[in-house]
């Protein structure tokens, strides 16, 4: 397949050129990824991608990770400076920026490597680089589809090992349940959790933002299994609600149904030129019209890529307008504080005529 980095940084340098800036910085993670397919982490390995308007990249590393970075990147140049010092890699960038007016910082964490450029450079000469870089990863390219759909895969096949454990799981807590998932995932060629695992059972699957707790899952209450992974970079996510044996409380399965209902809706809805809060009303009015709406309590979606969140959001009102090639999750979810919770969650790609989900492991409650 050919290289993507290439046609990515070329689109970088056309909007660096359109706002009038000299260059751009590029730190590792997400954004090194994007631009060189080399993550570099772990951060203190001070790694920086210059990105001229014109002309040629440069990886600047530190000699010491240079064999890897050498190995893994794809850019045009490479420059290694002596040891692992933030302060002379700042310089190599100074140096590369020249006499340029304009440098957008990558600025999407906190890094050692920012101080000395502000020092290099002056704070007038330097601005965010997170605007231009969270436009460019919002809409996905083929090869980055195809990267998030063998993500999902991953965590769809998980979700169904952990649902074929039916009545094993009882007696289990959420703890060890979570250990379980992060072992299935990584056996599968994870390389790590895209965020931490949520094992939510009876009245802790209430609670959207808890992760998981020693308490025993039993017989008879629905448990919200929300997790991801990252493959190859890219970010899967998605939650089933299952009750492992026995049967359920009286009202929730209908609860269930509304739910489905509403991720259905929410799908349905997503096209090129619907905006993000299309999709927001089509799930709550959905629940509202079942009479759950009031709780639904948070936001429909997010987008999912290099990240398992990035910025596009899927909430009320939000007028940003959907274009193919984005990716987002779609997770209604019905919460009764004290009882249970039932969440279901699958991310969908943007196509040129709707969309399409990335995930497909079933979505009924009961053991598979
Ligand atoms: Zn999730
Ligand atoms: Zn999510």
């Amino acid at each position: 397949m050919e290289q993507p980095y290439a046609s990515r940084r070329e689109r970088a340098q056309t909007r660096l050129q359109e706002r009038g800036a000299d260059g751009a910085v590029a730190y590792p993670g997400p954004n090194l990824q994007y631009f060189t397919g080399f993550r570099g982490e772990p951060v203190d390995r001070f790694h920086a991608l210059y990105l001229p308007a014109e002309g040629e990249a440069t990886l600047v590393t530190p000699d010491g990770y240079h064999t890897q970075a050498r190995t893994n990147a794809s850019v045009e140049a490479f420059r290694t400076v002596p040891g692992n010092d933030p302060a002379a890699v700042a310089g190599a960038l100074a140096e590369l920026f020249g006499d340029g007016d304009r440098l957008l910082v990558d600025d999407d964490a906190l890094h050692a490597l920012t101080g000395p450029l502000y020092a290099e450079l002056g704070a007038e000469s330097v601005e965010s680089a997170a605007p231009l870089f969270r436009a460019l990863r919002r809409r996905k390219d083929e090869s980055e589809v195809t990267a998030l759909k063998r993500s999902a895969a991953v965590a769809d096949e998980v979700s169904e090992a952990v649902r074929a454990l039916g009545a094993e799981a009882v007696g289990l807590t959420e703890a060890e349940l979570a250990t379980e998932i992060r072992a299935e995932l990584h056996t599968r060629g994870a390389r790590s959790v895209a965020f931490d695992v949520v094992v939510g059972s009876g009245p802790n699957g209430a609670d959207p933002a808890l992760r998981f707790s020693d308490r025993e899952i039993r017989a008879s209450e629905p448990v919200v299994v929300d997790f991801g992974c990252f493959l190859d970079g890219y970010a899967s996510d998605q939650t089933r609600t299952v009750v492992f044996d026995g049967d359920p409380p009286a009202r929730f399965p209908d609860v269930h149904e509304a739910v489905l209902a509403a991720l259905d809706a929410g799908v349905d809805a997503v096209e090129p030129g619907a905006t993000a809060g299309d999709v927001d009303a089509a799930v709550r009015e959905t629940l509202a019209d079942r009479g759950y709406g009031d709780r639904f309590t948070h936001p429909t979606g997010h987008g999912v890529g290099l990240a398992s969140h990035e910025d596009l959001s899927i909430a009320e009102g939000e007028e940003t307008t959907l274009e193919a090639g984005m990716v987002f999750s779609v997770e209604p979810g019905v919460y009764f504080e004290g009882e249970f919770g039932v969440r279901i969650e699958d991310l969908v790609v943007v196509t040129e005529d709707g969309c399409e989900r990335l995930n497909d492991s079933p979505r009924t409650w009961e053991p598979l």
